[in-house]
């Protein structure tokens, strides 16, 4: 699956299940982390072999951008006061440590190994919630997502590294297949129908376009 794939199923997922409970500007925010969330498991693919990764990061990185130019031009809000504003410094940088040392360990074990196992799992959430607080649960909605998406794939994912046990996959879909446009599709439908009943249009177009 592609990381267009996984953004797509995160926000919709986050949209019906977190998006609710939250007022829009934490949405907005929350929305971001969410789509870094789901696209942080790939971290241990190797650019060479890939050729979506490049696009795909520069597919999520106009969506971020976009997402923070709306949050602190439009908005007025202070993103960067507001993520883990509770969080001490030293926590912080233990976060940090946490995130790097497991893209490092996902990059040398390979792709879907440590990254796309449970500990990989526990531990990037972990370093995310220490920097960024309570919205370590869009990021790790996303995660999670990616994960599950995954499973349909035709490559297993160590679920239980490092043991081989829980290696699995259910060979529904190729990473380029019908299925996966099936979830891009549903996934932004689903999102869209889902924001639209929360939001009525009026205020979305005073928000984002006006
Ligand atoms: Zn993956």
């Amino acid at each position: 699956m592609t990381g267009k794939t996984h953004a797509a199923v995160g926000i919709c997922g986050a949209a019906f299940l977190l998006v609710p409970k939250v007022d829009i500007k934490t949405a907005l925010v929350g929305l971001g982390f969410c789509i870094i969330g789901s696209y942080a498991t790939d971290a241990d693919l190797k650019v060479s072999k890939a050729g979506h990764v490049f696009s795909d990061a520069i597919y999520a990185g106009v969506i971020l951008t976009a997402l923070y130019l709306i949050l602190t031009l439009k908005m007025h809000y202070n993103v960067s006061a507001l993520v883990g504003k509770d969080m001490p410094s030293q926590l912080k940088i233990t976060g940090a440590l946490l995130i790097v040392g497991s893209i490092i360990i996902g990059r040398i074990t390979g792709h879907r190994k440590y990254m796309h196992s449970l500990i990989g799992f526990f531990v990037m959430n972990l370093g995310v919630g220490l920097i960024a607080g309570s919205f370590v649960i869009w990021f790790g909605l996303g995660y999670a997502l990616h994960m599950i998406v995954d499973l349909l794939n035709e490559k297993p994912e160590a679920l239980l590294f490092p043991l081989n046990a829980g290696d699995i996959c259910f060979h529904v879909a190729s990473s380029d297949g019908i299925l996966n446009w099936v979830l891009v599709a549903g996934g932004y439908v689903g999102f869209i129908y889902k924001i639209t009943s929360i939001y009525n249009l009026s205020y979305l177009h005073s928000i984002f376009i006006r």
